[in-house]
């Protein structure tokens, strides 16, 4: 009960999906457990969660579903592999979970895995096609840890806090009022890349979170650029369509070249002569 019925659904063409998860799981690797775990919050840490959420029998009947039997697993937390800019999972529409689907093993066995995959990144948020799978699930969380390591200056000036981890599903976001804020931006899967992305400062987010419960946000700053990012990447957009492209840079030449200049300066200065970047 509230297993994924059909995996088929969630395979944006039969070849490139089978391709895609055969290359993802010959490249997972196994890392204990513990840390993943603890962090994932009070519904599923604790001991009873061991059986239910890391059933080896559950995991392989999983895997012959992808033809992959020689997989060995013992039920541990793993890190997925995250694909690049020009996998067509990144640019496919994404299919909504039902509450069946979220609280199933597949689903909360995945979002583990993001969660942990994120972590070793790192990064602040991962959206499940960055996984290979075109579900409508993105993981979320701005650590403490990241964050200590900036100037205090440009915390303030990106509006940026601790985000606790949290998972979004099915989202839907409104953009609110018309201010909004251009900072580089990066991509884990446009790695070694940045860009300046306007977005809009402020969001409200309606979404189902990991027991399929309804939750609604409301977020400004940086929060609501990464809220903007990951609900981008479930419809199949890049912030390389939303760049100021000419900002677009590796980040050697970033730091190289532009770190610490301010933004607009940077945008303006780039702007082609003959008329605005947009
Ligand atoms: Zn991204």
């Amino acid at each position: 009960m509230g297993r994924l019925k059909k995996l088929s659904d969630i395979r944006y063409g039969p070849e490139q999906y089978r391709l895609t998860r055969a290359k993802l799981f010959s490249r997972f690797w196994e890392i204990g457990t513990s840390t993943g775990l603890q962090a994932l919050g009070s519904n599923e840490s604790g001991s009873d969660a061991g059986e239910q959420i890391f059933s080896e029998n559950k995991f392989r009947s999983n895997i012959s579903l992808f033809e992959m039997p020689e997989i060995q697993d013992n039920g541990k937390i793993m890190r997925l592999k995250i694909v690049q800019a020009g996998e067509p999972v990144l640019r496919a529409q994404a299919r909504q979970l039902t509450r069946e689907e979220i609280i199933a093993d597949e689903i909360q066995r995945l979002i583990r895995d993001m969660h942990e995959t994120m972590r070793d990144a790192p990064g602040v948020g991962l959206a499940a096609p960055q996984v290979g799978m075109a579900l409508q699930l993105a993981v979320i969380e701005d650590r403490e840890e990241l964050l200590s390591s900036l100037p205090a200056e440009e915390l303030a000036e990106k509006e940026r806090e601790p985000v606790p981890f949290h998972v979004i599903i099915n989202p839907e976001i409104t953009l609110l009022g018309d201010d909004t804020a251009d900072f580089y931006e990066g991509c884990l899967s446009l790695s070694g890349f940045s860009a300046v992305v306007p977005r809009a400062r402020r969001v409200r987010v309606a979404y189902l979170d990991e027991q399929g419960e309804p939750q609604s946000v409301e977020a400004s700053g940086w929060y609501a650029r990464i809220l903007q990012h990951e609900i981008d990447h479930l419809r199949g957009t890049l912030y390389i369509d939303r760049m100021e492209s000419r900002t677009f840079t590796s980040l050697d030449n970033w730091s190289r070249f532009w770190k610490g200049k301010p933004v607009r300066e940077v945008v303006e200065g780039l702007s082609d002569p003959l008329g605005p970047i947009r």
